[in-house]
């Protein structure tokens, strides 16, 4: 559960990113966050994984701050920009999460998460021989190899093709679903967020305040979407 309490963000030279905000997170829901550009999407997520201090008010993750909660590798990030090391290969990557979190190897779990990004017969590539969205979907099977409670994901398919797009969509919700994975989706796609959340929160331009915060109906779209995807992809 991830309750903010008065959260706001101001940046030098007076400018609110965030401005106070109270919010809950559910324990195993996913929440898509939309809003136009620059209204502080990025800046929200960066808070709740404790990577950005707040100027004001806090953020609590099962009663502790981010930064304890990040230091036990109970979140996973995948930003806009993946940052992979350059240096490794996509498995190295993937697999370097779990020993920073001070998990087991799990090289079976590690081979599995790159297969589902569809990355198979990439595994020993390095990240500059990659394209842009099969960085980002090298970072997506990143943040997952460490199974971890808090999973925060910032516009992750946007490099991605519609039809890779749409097989993401339909693989990986279950894998957060089934672990009960509390899930913030930044998604500049309406159609994403309505097949992938349970909750839209929909954000103001900057600084950033919900405008509305929408429960997506049962039964979910994504099950009549999933028939959809599947014509596509055979
Ligand atoms: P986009 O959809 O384009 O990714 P966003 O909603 O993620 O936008 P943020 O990246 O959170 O927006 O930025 C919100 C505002 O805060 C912007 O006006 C941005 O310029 C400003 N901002 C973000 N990070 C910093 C920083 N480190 N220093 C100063 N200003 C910042
Ligand atoms: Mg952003």
């Amino acid at each position: 559960r991830i309750e903010c309490t008065g959260l706001g963000k101001s940046f030098p030279g007076a400018l609110r990113a965030v401005t106070p905000l109270d919010v809950t997170f559910q324990p195993g829901a996913t929440t898509a966050l939309v809003g136009p550009s620059g209204c502080g999407k990025s800046t929200l997520l960066r808070l709740i994984a404790g990577l950005e201090d707040p100027s004001e008010g806090k953020v609590l993750i099962d009663d502790l701050p981010p930064v304890r909660q990040a230091a036990r590798g109970a979140i996973s990030v995948a930003f806009q920009d993946p940052s992979l090391l350059p240096w490794l290969t996509v498995r190295a990557n993937v697999a370097l999460a779990r020993k920073l979190a001070r998990q087991s190897p799990d090289p079976t779990l590690v081979d599995e998460l790159i297969g589902l990004v569809g990355l198979s017969g990439s595994e020993k590539t390095r990240p500059a021989a990659l394209s842009g969205g099969m960085r980002q979907r090298a970072a997506i099977a990143r943040a997952l190899a460490t199974q971890p409670r808090i999973l925060l994901l910032d516009e992750p398919f946007g490099a991605v093709d519609e039809l890779t797009r749409r097989q993401l969509a339909r693989d990986l919700p279950p894998l957060w679903q089934s672990r009960g994975t509390t899930t913030l989706l930044v998604t500049h796609s309406i159609h994403e967020a309505v097949t992938l959340a349970d909750r839209i929160l929909v954000l103001s331009p900057r600084p950033a305040r919900i405008v509305a915060d929408i429960a997506v109906p049962l039964p979910h779209p994504r099950d009549a979407h999933g028939a959809d995807f599947r014509a596509l992809l055979t």
